[in-house]
């Protein structure tokens, strides 16, 4: 029997080893096949590295693919998000100039960030090194699950999860604030690009549903072109009600399970928790928009 795309789900919100993601780019396509999946998009922090590896070797037939990568970004004024707030660019060109130089000044902001992060830890008790962060990272973007790990690796906490919930979520004593790019620089960065700009996880912008409305209008008007309803921590009524609010503002819908291998356990590729589904039309109505 032919495979039939329209049945089996997407996953557009993934993380590979090209940042904080347990999975290579090609163990993320492996169990994209596995798990019946008919596309992906590669979404890493601060650099497009992972999707550029998939897209020099080539894909497998049976399994579609668009570029991304995810910006940590700020709302425009007088908004603020007390969470995060995380732009996802798709379909955008790997070798824009613009967005490279962009995702190439993130990623210098995090040198800067991670040994503050670390000398925090180390004042408060919590023996690790930058090189341990780095070998830990294997030269991809180093991030907080990087750290997380290794603090589980020397039994200074019990799970990555712990090491966020005491340490490193923002708010804890040893979170750094990172680079960001406000929300109409990542909007301008990803169209020169070529690509569709998507509001990523909107739970965790932390407002209210009537001001997350508020908040989608208001980016609509600015650029925004699509939200990611379906997630692995929405509940159905919140997705339905983003189902909504997308169609009435004309916004793209996406969604992703945000996989991020062993640094975000609990969470598999395709299903999130277990119990999502994205269909196949998010990703064939992205493609409809970029052509
Ligand atoms: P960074 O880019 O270094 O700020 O790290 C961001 C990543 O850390 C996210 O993509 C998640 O994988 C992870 N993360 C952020 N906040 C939390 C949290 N509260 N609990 C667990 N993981 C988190
Ligand atoms: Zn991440
Ligand atoms: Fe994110
Ligand atoms: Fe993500």
């Amino acid at each position: 029997m032919a495979f039939d795309h329209a049945e089996a789900g997407v996953d557009l919100h993934i993380h590979t080893t090209a940042s904080d993601g347990s999975f290579s780019p090609w163990e993320v396509v492996a169990c994209a096949r596995k798990t019946g999946l008919s596309a992906i998009a590669i979404t890493d922090h601060d650099t497009v590295e992972g999707a550029r590896e998939i897209l020099s070797a080539g894909l497998p037939v049976d399994l579609k693919f668009i570029t991304g990568v995810e910006i940590s970004s700020s709302p425009p004024a007088p908004y603020c998000s007390q969470g995060s707030f995380h732009i996802l660019g798709y379909g955008i060109d790997l070798d824009s100039p613009p967005l490279g130089e962009a995702l190439a000044a993130l990623r210098r902001q995090r040198e800067t960030r991670n040994p503050q992060m670390i000398s925090r830890l180390n004042t408060l008790g919590v023996p690790l090194t930058l090189s341990e962060v780095v070998a830990e990272a294997g030269g991809a973007v180093v991030g907080r699950p990087h750290m997380a790990a290794v603090m589980v690796r020397k039994q200074a906490v019990g799970s990555v999860q712990e090491a966020f919930d005491r340490y490193l979520a923002k708010g804890c004593p040893a979170y750094v604030e990172k680079g960001r790019i406000d929300f109409e620089n990542a909007v301008s960065l990803i169209r020169a690009a070529g690509g569709l700009p998507v509001l990523a996880h909107p739970v965790t912008v932390g407002l209210p549903l009537g001001e997350l409305e508020g908040l989608l209008a208001d980016l609509t008007r600015r650029g925004l072109a699509g939200v990611e309803a379906y997630y692995s921590t929405h509940s159905p009524e919140f997705t339905q009600s983003l189902l909504r609010c997308a169609e009435s503002l004309g916004l793209l819908v996406t969604g992703g399970s945000d996989f991020h291998g062993e640094y975000k356990s609990g969470i598999h590729l395709g299903v999130g928790k277990g119990d999502l589904h994205i269909p196949f039309d998010c990703y064939a109505t992205l493609i409809a928009a970029l052509t």
